[in-house]
């Protein structure tokens, strides 16, 4: 059974739509939750799991899809409409494979700001060009979505310990989440993870195991390890709860696109395992289905050129046979085999998706240019601007004053990796404490004056 505690109160005073009923003595469920699908097989199972993947197809390809009831979706927004619910990624609870009891609304992740890049869009010839500042979440990046969901859900199933492996951000994310619930947390990260990532799970309080090896090595040793000490594994490309968290940044694209003109024509999106571009297009083919958006965006997938098997596998339907691992400088998106590549795949095709890779160079171009304008990203958060740059440059995205919508996720914030941060930003002018000394050293900068 699914639910393992009393259940009657649940829906009363919390201002949480009534899920379950009891009559005749009887549990009937009457839960949005119908269930998961296999994206590989197509098996289909009940609202009882299993929680990770298909028994038949196995870790590796039998990947889980969570399913709802659309209509019960809509008879909740009906009692409790969404524009009185918080402005948090909880107010889209009857999409998420939650109990009412195990969400906390002090964490307040999601509802970030969509930026209006007014500037930038004209310097790239775009009509819009909007940025969304997934750094305003709790621990920095996007991964918060999907952390704050695992977690709850850990939580919900009575797990003593959450593990996961991780480029960085989803273990920082998840020690942070894990810390607010006072759950431990074991992360395993690749040796090379930036500083700060790392000086963030250990003042969260994890364990951390910093592998000598690849995230791909980190990733198969942190899969073992939570088959045999019996953890809760947070890892996305296998945990179908996780995605579920990453598609409110979908949920929240189109509901906030009333406010700024409408649906994009493309929402861009760096890819690493491939769950974030997955999780985003399935919150905007939710809110597409239950009407709160008449159409769809197309999708850029954007890849660090070096590390782009989905950009391989966009077009040849398989992984390359072999792996690529050229590096780069964006390290949330170095996944030379990333795991939920199916997912990504399909979402891509069904949002007439292209996926573009860029170099190292045009990374922390874009991470400066996205700075100009007010947003501080991390490298492979601009990678997502540096895959539209490109991309309006290739004829991919129409440029223009009749040309394209567009809108950049900006996954990850620029205090993630201060050291990319400053190879983008440059030097800081050095000089003594005089003030003729000051004047000579700014005169060609155009701010005494404010003309620059
Ligand atoms: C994880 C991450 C991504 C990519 O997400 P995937 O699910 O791995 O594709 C992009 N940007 C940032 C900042 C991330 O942390």
């Amino acid at each position: 059974m699914y639910l393992e505690k009393p259940l009657i109160g649940w829906g009363v005073g919390r201002n949480w739509p009534v899920r379950y009923n009891v009559s005749f003595g009887i549990l009937w469920m009457t839960t949005t939750l119908t269930g998961l699908n296999c994206v590989t097989c197509g098996r289909r199972f009940g609202p009882d799991g299993p929680w990770m993947t298909c028994p038949d197809c196995g870790p590796d390809d039998g990947i889980l899809d969570v399913q709802y009831d659309l209509d019960a979706v809509r008879a909740g927004w009906k009692a409790a409409p969404l524009a009185d619910r918080p402005l948090t990624h909880w107010r889209y609870r009857e999409l998420l494979p939650l109990e009412p009891g195990s969400v906390r609304d002090d964490w307040r992740v999601g509802w970030t700001p969509v930026i209006d890049a007014s500037r930038l869009a004209k310097e790239l010839g775009l009509k819009q060009l909007l940025l969304k500042d997934e750094g305003r979440n709790p621990t920095a990046s996007f991964k918060d979505r999907a952390s704050s969901v695992g977690v709850a859900h850990a939580l919900q199933l009575n797990a003593k310990t959450i593990a996961c492996a991780s480029t960085g951000n989803a273990a920082t994310s998840l020690a942070g989440h894990a810390a607010l619930a006072g759950m431990p947390c074991v992360i395993f990260v690749p040796h090379t993870a930036p500083e700060p990532k790392l000086a963030q799970l250990l003042v969260f309080g994890a364990t951390v195991i910093a592998v000598q090896g690849s995230y791909d090595q980190a990733y198969q040793l942190c899969s073992q390890a939570c088959e045999k000490f019996g953890w809760y594994n947070r890892n996305c490309a296998i945990n179908p709860v996780l995605v579920e968290g990453k598609k409110t940044g979908g949920l929240e694209v189109a509901e906030q696109s009333a406010s700024f003109g409408g649906v994009p024509d493309w929402v861009a999106v760096s890819v690493g395992d491939g769950c974030t571009i997955a999780g985003v297009w399935k919150g905007l083919s939710e809110m597409h289905q239950l009407g709160v958006i008449d159409r769809l965006p197309r999708l850029l997938g954007v890849q660090a050129k070096g590390v782009a098997p989905i950009a391989y596998a966009l077009e040849h339907g398989s992984m390359p046979d072999e792996v690529q691992d050229g590096g780069t400088v964006a390290d949330s998106i170095n996944v030379a085999v990333p795991r939920n590549w199916r997912k990504a795949v399909n979402a891509l095709k069904e949002a007439h998706g292209v996926v573009v890779s860029v170099d190292d160079n045009q990374i922390l171009d874009a991470m400066r240019t996205s700075g100009r304008h007010g947003v501080y990203a991390e490298p492979a958060a601009a990678a997502a601007l540096a895959g539209v740059t490109s991309a309006v440059a290739n004829g991919i995205i129409s440029g223009g004053t009749g040309g394209d919508r567009v809108l950049a996720m900006v996954t990850g914030s620029g205090l993630k990796d201060t050291r990319a941060a400053i190879q983008a930003g440059g030097e800081p002018i050095k000089i003594e404490p005089d003030l003729d000394t000051l004047a000579s050293a700014i005169q060609d900068r155009g701010v005494i004056d404010g003309a620059g």
